[in-house]
């Protein structure tokens, strides 16, 4: 069995998006599993600190109450290691390689001042993963060019200072729901969009249910509209494709009217008992604090040897 890793920035607020795409996987997988707030990511653009907190917190209990209480749970701002050894990194890395980081381009463009946090952002994402030696790493699109610096990185530090770091294997993940936005069906649903298209975890039944009656479809009327065509039709796949995740059936649904009610229904009553759970759990903060708190002596105590194993290599008393 190997280690599991899986940060999520506190950049917004948990949508279904995440809850089908990360937080139910992540419930399946908690054997050696480190789960992490990345609250330290959250810092690379403009932020407010008591929103940054605030997020923090729901995100926490949200973890709890998505029933990961058996994985490793901690913040990554309270595991010292994470920043330590990403400086040990910065220097392994060039600026080179750095400035061709896809993201960096892509968030800092338009923005008249960027972070240096930003800049340096993958060499921290490289830091959070080779403190913890997983064998694997899967990894979506979007953070694949990050956990291939990571490799380099590894292989760089163990030529030149000796064999320290784990050197983990890319692997990409099986497709999984990708849940699209309900007012753009063709970009996927994130926690840092405009809510107006992302179901939140936090929602109450009526707002989802306005989310979902305002959802984009397209103009078809005939007999066969409710059908999945993610080329032609983008909205009603993705409704579909939602219902189906939800645990509902598309059978018998011969209008948008009827595919929306059964779509409301079914993830309405998945946020229920998450919101039920999520309401007990944020009335006893301290409880979600001290599993966090445990989490993160846990890190500390596995990062620990990483760490001076890095710093010893690298000359460090
Ligand atoms: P951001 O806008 O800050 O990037 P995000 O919603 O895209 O927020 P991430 O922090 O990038 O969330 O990703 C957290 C996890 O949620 C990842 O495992 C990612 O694959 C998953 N995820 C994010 N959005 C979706 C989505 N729309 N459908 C399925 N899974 C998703
Ligand atoms: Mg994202």
């Amino acid at each position: 069995m190997t280690t599991t890793l899986s940060l999520l920035t506190p950049s917004g607020r948990l949508t279904l998006g995440n809850l089908l795409g990360a937080l139910r996987p992540m419930a399946e997988r908690q054997d050696d599993a480190y789960y992490g707030l990345s609250d330290l990511h959250a810092m690379t653009t403009r932020h407010d600190p008591a929103l940054l907190r605030e997020r923090t917190a729901e995100m926490a209990t949200l973890l709890l109450a998505a029933g990961l209480e058996r994985a490793t749970l901690f913040r990554q701002s309270a595991v010292p290691a994470h920043t330590a050894l990403a400086y040990l990194l910065e220097c392994t890395a060039h600026t080179g390689e750095l400035n061709r980081m896809i993201q960096f381009k892509e968030k800092g463009r338009g923005q008249d001042s960027t972070r240096a946090s930003l800049f340096t952002y993958p060499v921290l994402m490289a830091a959070d993963i080779l403190l913890y030696r997983p064998s694997v790493v899967p990894v979506g699109e979007d953070q694949r060019q990050h956990v291939e610096l990571t490799r380099d990185l590894a292989i760089r530090f163990n030529r030149t200072y000796g064999e320290v770091f784990t050197v983990p294997e890319i692997v990409t993940p099986a497709a999984g729901a990708r849940v699209m936005d309900l007012a753009d069906p063709t970009r996927k649903m994130s926690k840092s969009a405009d809510a107006a298209g992302s179901i939140l975890l936090l929602d109450p039944p009526e707002v989802v249910r306005r989310k979902v009656a305002r959802a984009v479809t397209d103009s078809d009327t005939g007999p066969t509209s409710v059908r999945a065509d993610r080329e032609a039709k983008p909205g009603v796949t993705n409704l579909l494709e939602i219902l189906l995740a939800c645990g509902g059936s598309p059978d018998g649904l011969s209008s948008y009217g009827a595919l929306k009610r059964s779509v409301t229904d079914a993830v309405v009553a998945v946020l229920e008992p998450l919101q039920k759970r999520y309401a007990d759990l944020a009335a006893d903060p301290a409880r979600v604090d001290a599993v966090f708190a445990a989490g993160a002596v846990r890190c500390r105590a596995v990062t620990a040897p990483v760490l001076a194993a890095a710093e010893a290599a690298m000359g460090l008393a």
